[in-house]
Parts: C-alpha cells; sequence; structure tokens
C-alpha cells in the first residue's frame, strides 16, 4: 500500500520559516524570514489534510489549488507543484511573501479552526517559486504567433503587470505607460524591501522585457501623452493606475516641516535602497535616523512607516491609532513583528494638531470606544480633558489613499467614476463605458492588495484575448 504523505497536522507541529532576531533586522532592509529548507518545506506541506471542500482555496483570491501543490511539495514533486502554483497566479512568490494570509487562505484553513495551527501556506508557496527560478522553470511569454492586436496599459503595478504577462503569452503586443522610472508599482516603490526584496520585483519586470513587452517608463499619462492619445494607438486600454491621494486631516500644524506623507516617506526610503539620490532625504526632511517619530494610523501602510523608521536609526517610533488592538485594519502579524523591532504602540490616541514649524510635537487626543456605528463597528469618542503633547521631530502621516480626479487630469469627462472618484468597471471584465478602454486593481476597488490586483488583470486579460476572438460573454444571472 503507499505510504500516507499527507495529514501529518497531528505529529508535525507548525512551523514557520526562521525569523531573523530583532536586533539583526533592525539594522537593514533585507527579507525577515528566511527560506524553508527543502526537507522543512515537505514536512509542513505533509500536514495539509487534502479537504474535500478546501477553505483555503475558497479564500483565496486566485482561488490557488493550494491543496494540490502542497501535496506535490510532500511528495518531492516540486517542478509539477510549480506548474500548478503559475496556472493561477502570476506572481506566486510575491503574494507567498505579501499576502496577509491570516486574513485569507491560512485564516480559513481547517486546521487553523481545529487548534493545530495553520498550513503555512504563504510560506510554500513562495518556497515552490523561489525554487523555480533557481532551477530555471520560469519563462518570458515565447507566443507560437504574433498577433496584429496591440493593448495600452496604464500602470505597472501588479494588476497592469499581470494583465501584460497574460496578454503577451498569447502573442498580443503589449506596450505599458508608467510615470515611475521603475515598473512595479507599489511594489517597487511602497512597499519596503524588508517585506519585498526589491529584486523580486525587478527579475519579473526583466522577465516581462524579455517576452517582448514594451515599457514606456517616466511617461505620465495626462502630462507627457494624453489618454486620447493611447487610445488612439491600441485596440484596447487598460487603465491600472492606482489610488496616490492621501487622505488628510484638517489641523493646525499640517503642512510643516517634519509633518510628512507616508507615500513620499515610503518612496524615498525605497529609493535609497535602490542607490539613488533623493535630495528630501539627503536634507533630512524624508530621513528618520536620530528623530523621535510619531506614525499616524492603523494600516499595513503605517506598518511600513514604523519599521522603516526603525531601520534607518530612528531614537524612538510610536504609533498612534485611535481605535485599540482589537480593531486596527492592519495585520497582527505585521503588529508582532513592529513590537519586536522595538515599535511602542498608542492605542486610542487621535491627532489634534502638530506643534512648531520644523515640527516638536503632536498634541494628542485619548479616546474611548463608543457606541457601534452604522458598520457595527464601535466608534472612538473624544476623552475630554486627557490631552497630552507626545514629543516628536518627524511625523507620518499614514491614513489611507483615494484615487486621483482622473477624468478632469485626463481631459476625459467621459471615464466612468463613481463618487469615491475610483472608476467603474464590471466587477469580473474591468470593461467600462467607455469602447475598449479597461480598469483593474486600486483604481476600481480603492486601496487594496497585491493578489487582488494580480486576480483582476488576469481576469481583465482573459476578456480583452475573448473580445479579440470574438467570443461572447455569458453574463451571470
Ligand atoms: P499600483 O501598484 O499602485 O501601481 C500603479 C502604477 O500606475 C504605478 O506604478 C504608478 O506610477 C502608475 N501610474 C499612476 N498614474 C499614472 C499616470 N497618470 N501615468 C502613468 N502611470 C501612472 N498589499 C498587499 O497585498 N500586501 C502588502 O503587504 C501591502 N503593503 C502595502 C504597503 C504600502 C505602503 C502600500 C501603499 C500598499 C500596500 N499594499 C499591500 C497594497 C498594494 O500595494 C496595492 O493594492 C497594489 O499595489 C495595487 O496594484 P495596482 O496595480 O492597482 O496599482
Ligand atoms: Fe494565500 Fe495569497 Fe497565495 Fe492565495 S495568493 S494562496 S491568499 S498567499
Ligand atoms: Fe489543506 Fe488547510 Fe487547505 Fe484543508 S484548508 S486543504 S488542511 S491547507
Amino acid at each position: 500500500m503507499a505510504k500516507q504523505v499527507m495529514l501529518k497536522f497531528t505529529d508535525v507541529a507548525r512551523d514557520m520559516p526562521e525569523k531573523r532576531p530583532p536586533n539583526l533586522r533592525r539594522t537593514d532592509f533585507d527579507e525577515i524570514y528566511a527560506e524553508y529548507a527543502d526537507r522543512k518545506a515537505a514536512e509542513q506541506s505533509s500536514r495539509c489534510s487534502q479537504c474535500g471542500v478546501p477553505y483555503c482555496q475558497t479564500h483565496c483570491p486566485l482561488h490557488n489549488n493550494i491543496p494540490d501543490w502542497l501535496r506535490l511539495t510532500a511528495e518531492g514533486r516540486l517542478e509539477e507543484a510549480y506548474e500548478i502554483s503559475q496556472a493561477t497566479n502570476t506572481f506566486p512568490e510575491i503574494c507567498g511573501r505579501i499576502c496577509p494570509q491570516d486574513r485569507l487562505c491560512e485564516g480559513n484553513c481547517v486546521i487553523e479552526q481545529s487548534g493545530h495551527g495553520t498550513v503555512t501556506i504563504g510560506s510554500i508557496e513562495k518556497y515552490i517559486t523561489d525554487t523555480a527560478w533557481e532551477k530555471g522553470w520560469v519563462k518570458p511569454a515565447a507566443p507560437r504567433e504574433e498577433r496584429q492586436e496591440s493593448v495600452g496599459i496604464i500602470g505597472a503595478g501588479p494588476g497592469g503587470l499581470a494583465a501584460a504577462d497574460m496578454l503577451r503569452r498569447t502573442g498580443v503586443q503589449v506596450t505599458i505607460y508608467d510615470r515611475y522610472d521603475r515598473a512595479g508599482g507599489l511594489l517597487t516603490y511602497g512597499i519596503p524591501g524588508f517585506k519585498l526584496e526589491k529584486d523580486v520585483v525587478e527579475r519579473r519586470n526583466a522577465q516581462l522585457v524579455d517576452g517582448g513587452v514594451t515599457f514606456e517608463l517616466n511617461c505620465d499619462v495626462g502630462r507627457d501623452i494624453s489618454f486620447g492619445a493611447i487610445r488612439g494607438k491600441h485596440d484596447a486600454v487598460i487603465i491600472a493606475t492606482g489610488v496616490y491621494k492621501t487622505r488628510e486631516i484638517e489641523a493646525p500644524g499640517v503642512g510643516g516641516f517634519g509633518v510628512e506623507r507616508a507615500i513620499d516617506f515610503l518612496t524615498a526610503s525605497n529609493r535609497k535602497s535602490f542607490g539613488d539620490t533623493v535630495e528630501e532625504f539627503e536634507n533630512g526632511r524624508l530621513n528618520a535616523a536620530g528623530k523621535k517619530v510619531v506614525v499616524i494610523g492603523g494600516g499595513d501602510t503605517a506598518m511600513d512607516c514604523v519599521r522603516t523608521s526603525i531601520r534607518q536609526g530612528a531614537e524612538s517610533v510610536k504609533c498612534l491609532y485611535r481605535r485599540d488592538r482589537a480593531n486596527m485594519p492592519g495585520s497582527q502579524r505585521e503588529v508582532q513583528n513592529a513590537e519586536e523591532e522595538g515599535v511602542i504602540f498608542e492605542w486610542l490616541s487621535a491627532p489634534k494638531g502638530f506643534v512648531g514649524d520644523p515640527v516638536t510635537g503632536v498634541m494628542v487626543q485619548k479616546m474611548r470606544l463608543g457606541a457601534p456605528d452604522v458598520t457595527g463597528r464601535q466608534a472612538p469618542e473624544v476623552i475630554e480633558g486627557a490631552d497630552y503633547v507626545e514629543d516628536a521631530d518627524l511625523v507620518i502621516m499614514a491614513l489611507g489613499f483615494e484615487p486621483e480626479d482622473l477624468p478632469v487630469l485626463w481631459d476625459e469627462p467621459d471615464l466612468p467614476v463613481n463618487r469615491w472618484g475610483t472608476i467603474k468597471a464590471d466587477y469580473v471584465t474591468g470593461a467600462t463605458a467607455l469602447e475598449g478602454v479597461y480598469a483593474v486593481g486600486d483604481i476600481v476597488r480603492g486601496a487594496s492588495l497585491v493578489v487582488w490586483a494580480i486576480k483582476d488583470g488576469r481576469d481583465c486579460a482573459e476578456a480583452i484575448l475573448n473580445d479579440f476572438n470574438g467570443v461572447q460573454r455569458i453574463a451571470a444571472e
């Protein structure tokens, strides 16, 4: 009888790849988790109970065939595991690193629900594709025949790149326009290296070039080329521009030196990691070294800012959030990482204003959680008379992002947007009301996740290919 390799969750304990000690990881921007050794990856995969109805898969936005690639990894059949993994995910090694697995696949693993600790799906997904890169199994597009149709994609983030990859593999001519000098969107300039090392993104960008995708970088659509001109050049256009307008608060001191936006701070830091000269970093404005840093916000961007500040050599780093730990939107895993690295969290604390220009402190209001609002979430209320000033010489605002006003910026009043400014597009295909114009990722969903942008990009590419091939879509009832 064949030896049972799976269902080992009662014998084998959950074991994440080794995390580097905080005192070491505080000093550099390298990823904090080591790679699984081959034996460890196989062993951890063997914990999966091969559910008939795998909730991990249901809760993965890409519906990755997780049980199958876990079994193949447990059996040492890594090339097959890679084939299955990449069939549904354009960038599995990126998702394996930065998906909030505790809210998606792993959070819904039945073994987690039964108290044995989830199968470490993300780390195994990363291991499979990192190994595939090492072994040369990850290949650029090599279409069997070139097609005449061309697609212009505005935005080289994960949504645009995923669509580009899929279209190019079928021979479509693809040009990506991006206002930055490097491709990758927030993978390159938003997310710090300690979560996603930059060569992981760079090798994907290079592979797209090798596969025949044309990049027009340093090309700001609306300024360097009009949206109309791009439409005129291509049979279809995908808008994948993300959301970059920082949500602001109105308070005394906003706009002063040292009260800075998260995206500017993180972009400067990522540029430094590439070896670029960044004036606002060199002049101290966006450099946390030696400073008392206060970060405002409780999401993943705030977590990236506090942990970047630690690595830049801040004297102290505090995070102010107006709700409590249980109600913060950021991943609990990231909060734990930040605490291990020396970040102090001030829960139930909100900024009322900023002192000094350059800034010397934050006026803080203490809060309590009141009655639930219409969404069922407890609304924070001010505790009168409990205000204080928190010393700070760099304040970073990480309060979220909104879309830019594309119809105005692009002089395209017919581009359909909703009242929040995100583009109105079909949820499955990304088609907008403008003929041949599609939209994917954050510019449709609002600030979301890499894995959703990848899904949108893939679905949209499929819809465009169907259009080119004259295949009618049967709308879901
Ligand atoms: P983006 O990645 O934003 O890419 C859009 C691209 O469009 C950019 O390159 C931009 O330069 C370009 N562009 C915009 N306007 C124009 C124009 N007019 N002309 C030309 N080019 C233009 N998600 C996770 O899943 N895990 C995480 O750990 C995580 N961490 C995050 C940390 C931070 C700091 C931030 C800000 C976000 C994080 N996210 C994370 C969210 C994730 O990065 C986004 O959901 C995802 O990148 C959206 O992909 P996208 O392709 O829609 O847009
Ligand atoms: Fe989990 Fe993200 Fe991978 Fe899906 S893509 S299996 S959610 S890590
Ligand atoms: Fe395996 Fe967990 Fe998915 Fe079930 S839910 S198939 S145990 S990973």
